[in-house]
């Protein structure tokens, strides 16, 4: 994913992100963009880090682990890649009205990342504590496999960020929720469609 992009608009990057201690400010934009929806193992997030501090990037996991290469991104109707597949059939019933009815208007939505093994998550984790330091760190950005609604398939990261403004605005309609602050992609089915979505949680770690 496109950590510039994630990262330009004033409410994605707001929070404490910014002033993160020790942190210079390529860094930091690195990890306002490298949360729990696309961790800094993963895509431009990892490429702008590998840039940053001057580390080789390298694939954290395959197709069958719900990895989505460098580059691509998925329709919400792609029943061949496991990171859709795989997907809580509730929240891909929900994202697919909601995908049809935003191309309706206009409005591409991708899916950037959906569905995870355990195994990814957790070396998207390792990853995410080798580069900061600390577990504590990294759960701000990255959940554990234990955690996090990727490996159940109950959470789906979407883009480009029109697709985002979208789903933000229209979300609830089909039961769709931001869910942390800093993450504008990352979407789960926390109502009913119509319904009045939960308050926003900081970050992963909240
Ligand atoms: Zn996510």
């Amino acid at each position: 994913m496109d950590a510039v992009r994630r990262t330009a608009p004033g409410r994605r990057a707001r929070g404490g992100r910014r002033t993160a201690a020790g942190a210079g400010a390529a860094a930091v934009l690195v990890l306002a963009g490298a949360c729990a929806a696309d961790p800094p193992g993963t895509g431009a997030a990892l490429r702008t880090l590998a840039a940053t501090v001057g580390a080789t990037p390298s694939p954290a996991g395959t197709a069958a682990d719900g990895a989505i290469p460098d580059g691509t991104t998925l329709s919400p109707f792609d029943d061949g890649a496991p990171a859709v597949r795989n997907l809580d059939k509730p929240l891909l019933e929900a994202l697919r009205r909601a995908a049809g009815d935003a191309r309706e208007r206009g409005v591409e939505m991708t899916v950037t990342s959906g569905w995870r093994s355990k195994a990814y998550q957790q070396r998207l984790l390792d990853r995410a504590v080798a580069r900061y330091g600390s577990v504590e760190q990294a759960r701000q950005f990255v959940n554990t496999p234990e955690k996090s609604a990727h490996v159940t398939g109950r959470a789906v990261d979407i883009g480009p960020t029109a697709a985002d403004d979208w789903l933000i605005r229209n979300g609830a309609r089909y039961g769709l929720c931001q869910v942390y602050a800093n993450e504008m992609w990352h979407f789960e089915l926390l109502t009913a469609p119509g319904g009045t979505c939960p308050a926003q949680l900081p970050d992963a770690a909240g």
